[in-house]
């Protein structure tokens, strides 16, 4: 098993670019070998000569071989995706053209290869390229043509190649034009794929992230919460501290709504400076912030605390006519495997004490009611 795995990556290697071009190449080979059988075939009735069909076998697997070697070396020959697909599709068509001189009374199936030629290049190449191509089919295959009923109107009569020359022209002008609708097609795709993305992304954020303040949201709190309950042994230490600005809505009726939005915001970049790398801190409602200390004791919580309540007093506020901002906090240690619901609990009653003595305070949380 591990030596096919080897073989495998030795032979189409491991960039995802390179093998899926490899697949390409190998489809295509699957098509060779059936046209090759089929050949044999005519041979074997007669239908066609053998020294040419040998000398157009040959060919082809000269072809499929050097392909191979340019497409597996490309980080060598560095030809762009394009420019191989176009010399594939320009090799086969000379193959279809090869074929149909040789193939007798069923040299019109031959013309089939030279569509499905085209058809490949609506997937690798630009509408323009396969425009190319396809013109160039249809003069190489005018020109062939013109050629054998003139050198040899008797297997090629005149007539039969000139209608079936109108044929094949119409079908290689109709396919190639479909290729533009398809390029287009693939374009408006890749367009959809990115908008959607974007629009992806604009969601992720509104749903995680705070407008005002650019805090993470109450919803996304929860979900680090939960991860944080369910990552970390119950014996790990963590604190959490529910934080309310004191008197806010004496700011939004003295220097109305917009002033109190600044609160909120310089409150959020204030707060956010004094916490550890660790620390979240999220906007859990109105003028209300909910802290996260991860691997934090009961100390280094306060701390960060009152680091906190020294910046936010520190803050200018336009608008606010020197008023200074305070906030009062209840901080809590989980316990063992305290659901964090339960030691939110306990500190929003040690903010409502704070609030009570008198604001502009920490007040450390009660332990659990079972302890
Ligand atoms: P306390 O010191 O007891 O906390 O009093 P307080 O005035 O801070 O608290 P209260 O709960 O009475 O008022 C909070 C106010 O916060 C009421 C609400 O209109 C205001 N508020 C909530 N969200 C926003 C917001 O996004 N922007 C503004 N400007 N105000 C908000
Ligand atoms: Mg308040
Ligand atoms: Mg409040």
């Amino acid at each position: 098993m591990n030596a096919l795995r080897r073989l495998a990556s030795l032979l189409y290697g491991t960039d995802p670019g390179l093998r899926r071009m490899l697949h390409y190449w190998a489809a295509t080979c699957i098509l060779y070998v059936i046209c090759i059988t089929l050949l044999m075939l005519q041979v074997e009735l007669g239908l066609s000569d053998p020294g040419a069909a040998h000398g157009l076998v040959v060919f082809g697997a000269c072809g499929a071989f050097a392909f191979y070697v340019l497409i597996r070396a490309n980080a060598v020959f560095r030809l762009a995706p394009d420019q191989l697909a176009v010399s594939q599709a320009a090799f086969s068509l000379v193959c279809a053209v090869w074929a149909y001189t040789i193939s007798g009374p069923l040299r019109a199936a031959m013309l089939t290869m030279a569509v499905v030629v085209i058809v490949f290049c609506m997937f690798a190449l630009r509408p323009r390229q396969t425009l190319m191509l396809s013109s160039a089919a249809i003069v190489g295959m005018g020109v062939t043509m013109w050629w054998l009923q003139a050198h040899d109107p008797v297997r090629f009569p005149p007539a039969t190649e000139f209608l079936t020359f109108g044929y094949l022209a119409g079908a290689l002008v109709s396919t190639a034009l479909l290729s533009g609708e398809m390029s287009k097609l693939r374009a408006r795709t890749k367009r959809q794929k990115a908008e959607l993305s974007d629009a992806l992304e604009t969601i992720k954020v509104l749903a995680t992230v705070d407008e005002l303040t650019s805090l993470i949201n109450r919803r996304h709190m929860n979900e680090v919460l939960e991860g944080e309950e369910r990552r970390h042994a119950p014996a790990a230490e963590a604190c959490i501290a529910l934080i309310d600005i004191d008197f806010f809505k004496q700011v939004n009726d003295q220097f109305g709504h917009a002033t109190g939005d600044t609160v909120l915001r310089l409150f959020a970049a204030a707060a956010r400076a004094a916490l550890r790398n660790n620390d979240v801190l999220a906007r859990w409602g109105g003028e209300e912030f909910l802290l996260l200390l991860p691997d934090a004791p009961l100390e280094d919580a306060r701390a960060v605390l009152e680091r906190m309540a020294e910046r936010v007093a520190a803050m200018t506020v336009p608008g606010l006519d020197g008023r200074r901002i305070s906030f009062s906090a209840g901080l809590a240690r989980r316990r063992g495997g305290e659901p964090f619901a339960d030691a939110i609990n306990r500190a929003d009653k040690a903010l409502y004490q704070a609030k009570e003595a008198g604001r502009d305070r920490i007040v450390l949380a009660g332990p659990p009611a079972s302890s």
